[in-house]
């Protein structure tokens, strides 16, 4: 085996899988209809400390390194794809990002509170009309006086909807390109800032997703992320690795739930005088489901370590999010067609599942974006 669970690894994804079998399970199908966002269960996630998951302990959380954060982020989704992005909106995409590249001082204020969960964070960079095209995007920050004025509106955010703390890029000058790009510390209390509509999603239906709107937004000199102007691109790709990464792992959680379910119901099916199982052809879309699984893992797990010993981990997230995002989308598309009619109708786990899968290729860079980033490395 290449790589090995710890005795303290496995206690925290026992933690986590007690919990999911004692708050999440009951409720997961409930939420998903009805969109809602579980208020108590986020508090007693927070309780737990997962919002401390991907922040390091010297400022309150309990980060231990990305390999553990795959393992529970992988445990979280096999439950609740919705709840690890609201976990990782926070904990990863604000909390993370900060933990790498903030000042001290930045650091010691905002993110012992993201933490503990008393504070929700999110990060604010697609934009309407700035998608995989991330650097293009035009939300502008000006500076006057000890503030910064920062004007745009960001979409599909997770955790907007119910932030309090935002990571936002915004370009000084467009026409610099990524060196105008500058990353701010933007309170949703602050004068100027708004979050616009959430949206009503297909799937991660318990996960809020919303709009950030900025208008002329005053944001302190101060929550300038690392204290330096044009940093802001240099963050975004770094946290865009750690993100894919994290992403890859919850489609990995997630497909492994339905292949759990699939092979359960194959077993138990019976048709034809015997179950299911049984067919060759069931047994190919089974094999292949668990063979796909397994590689992906292993691809997880090697981009997570390469992050764990410092190296650059851009092609290996790449490789990793790519293949276990797409593999994600097959293994929920059989789940279904193993159970037939009954995979179709919502009383069914993988119902659900198969309209969650479908955002893993979607967000944090498409599939096309990943193919595009391995081409630009393959070529050199
Ligand atoms: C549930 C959810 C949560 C999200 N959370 C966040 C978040 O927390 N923070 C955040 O900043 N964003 C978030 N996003 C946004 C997400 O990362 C973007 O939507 C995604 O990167 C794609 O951008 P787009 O939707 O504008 O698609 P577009 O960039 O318009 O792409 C449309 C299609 O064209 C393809 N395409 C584009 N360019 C190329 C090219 N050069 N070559 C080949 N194909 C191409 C794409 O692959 C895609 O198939 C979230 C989105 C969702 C749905």
């Amino acid at each position: 085996m290449l790589y090995e669970i710890s005795e303290e690894q496995r206690i925290i994804i026992d933690t986590l899988r007690n919990f999911c079998e004692k708050m999440v399970k009951p409720v997961e199908e409930e939420n998903d209809k009805e969109g809602r966002y579980p208020e108590d269960i986020v508090k007693e996630m927070a309780k737990l400390g997962f919002f401390g998951s991907a922040i390091p302990e010297k400022y309150g959380g309990n980060f231990v390194d990305y390999f553990t954060l795959a393992l529970l982020s992988e445990e979280f989704a096999r439950y609740s794809p919705s709840l690890a992005t609201v976990m990782g909106a926070s904990s990863l995409l604000f909390g993370n990002n900060l933990a790498r590249n903030g000042t001290e001082k930045q650091k010691e204020k905002y993110l012992p509170i993201v933490a503990t969960g008393e504070w929700m964070g999110c990060m604010g960079l697609t934009e309407p009309g700035a998608g995989s095209d991330a650097m293009s995007l035009s939300t502008t920050a000006k500076k006057v006086g000890d503030e910064y004025i920062l004007n745009g509106t960001k979409t599909f955010i997770s955790n907007a909807p119910v932030g309090d703390v935002a990571l936002v890029y915004a370009t000084l000058d467009k026409s610099l390109g990524p060196k105008g790009i500058c990353t701010f510390i933007v309170e949703s209390g602050f004068e100027g800032y708004s979050a616009g509509k959430k949206f009503d999603k297909m799937g991660l239906r318990s996960s809020p997703t919303g709009e950030i709107i900025l208008e002329d937004c005053r944001v302190p000199k101060e929550n300038l992320v690392g204290g330096e102007e044009g940093l802001g691109a240099k963050h975004m790709i770094s946290g865009l690795d750690t993100e894919r990464v994290g992403w890859g792992a919850m489609s990995l959680g997630l497909a492994q739930s339905a292949f759990d379910e699939a092979l359960k119901y194959s077993l138990e099916r019976e048709q034809f005088g015997g179950p299911i199982f049984n067919f060759q052809m069931v047994q190919k879309m089974i094999a292949d489901m668990a063979t796909e699984i397994e590689a992906a893992r292993l691809l997880i797990y090697n981009a997570a370590a390469i992050l764990d010993k410092g190296g650059n981990a851009r092609l290996a997230a790449s490789y990793a999010k790519l293949f276990s995002c797409d593999m994600c989308m097959r293994v929920a598309v059989d789940a279904v067609q193993i159970h037939g009619s009954y995979g179709y109708i919502k009383e069914f786990r993988v119902e659900r599942m198969m309209r969650d899968a479908k955002i893993f290729s979607i967000g944090a860079g498409t599939s096309e974006v990943q193919r595009m980033i391995i081409c630009h490395y393959l070529r050199k």
